[in-house]
């Protein structure tokens, strides 16, 4: 090999001083990710953003009690506090809200999600997957309504469903009045809609879906995107075809304006 002109050598040195500084730059970024916040997670925030942990047995989840819910479900403290004023608070108005879902963690998520991608679970009573034989086609039909595991706000206990998943309830009789009262009234508890209307992609109009703001923001705007990667959501049907739909852009982030 030819010996390096001096010159050269000096390029290369400037050249390799400049990567250095850029890649130091980068690193300074990254380490900018907010300070976990002990109060914000009960478990390690990776494991608790994907819904990896039992909230039955997890610190500061606590069970709602029934006159809030049917079922057996889970808040985070905090909100399960102000969604217990907001609901009374609806009761003593006239309507009645009922919460049909609040935590699901990781696992639930995937029974869901593979059984619309089989086809054994129904989809607004469609077979998704003898009408989307393409995979990436059937991923984002799925994604009109439900979350892939890992990347549902259900998983973080600020989140619930009211009264029905069903579009229509909410178009006719007390789901409209409910709708109006929580439109009018939600905010005041700390309560936003998740999935309004007006947004340019993502999941469809939920009227059902409300979230605790004052968690669910801070959730989402400091450490989602920093703690969880692309190589974390993997383990369900469908999920390297998933992965390459702008899932973090379009779902994740796509919310109301209120909750970013
Ligand atoms: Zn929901």
């Amino acid at each position: 090999m030819s010996q390096l002109h001096p010159k050269y050598v000096l390029i290369l040195l400037v050249l390799a001083s400049l990567y250095l500084a850029a890649s130091g730059g980068q690193e300074t970024e990254e380490g900018s990710a907010k300070p976990v916040r002990n109060d914000l997670f009960p478990i390690d925030p990776k494991s608790y953003l994907l819904g990896q942990f039992r909230p039955d047995t997890t610190g500061d989840f606590v069970r709602l009690p029934g006159k809030l819910t049917r079922g057996r479900a889970y808040l985070r403290s905090e909100a399960a506090e102000a969604l217990e004023r907001m609901v009374l608070a609806a009761r003593d108005a006239g309507i009645h809200l009922t919460v049909i879902s609040a935590t699901r963690t990781f696992r639930q998520q995937r029974v869901i999600w593979n059984g619309k991608f089989t086809g054994s679970r129904r989809s607004g009573g469609r077979n998704l997957a003898r009408e989307y034989p393409d995979s990436t086609e059937r991923c984002r039909a799925i994604l009109q309504y439900s979350s892939a595991p890992g990347t549902s706000r259900h998983h973080w206990g600020t989140d619930v469903d009211f009264n029905s998943t069903d579009p229509a309830y909410w178009r006719i009789g007390s789901g409209v009045a409910a709708l109006h009262w929580l439109d009018h009234n939600a905010h005041e508890y700390g309560f936003f809609m998740a999935y309004p209307p007006d947004r340019e992609h993502g999941y469809r109009y939920e009227p059902w879906h409300w979230s605790y703001q004052s968690l669910a923001g801070v959730l989402l705007r400091d450490y989602y995107d920093h703690v969880v990667s692309d190589e974390d959501l993997d383990g369900f049907l469908g999920a390297r075809h998933f992965r390459r739909l702008p899932w973090r852009e379009w779902y994740v982030n796509g919310v109301s304006k209120a909750l970013k």
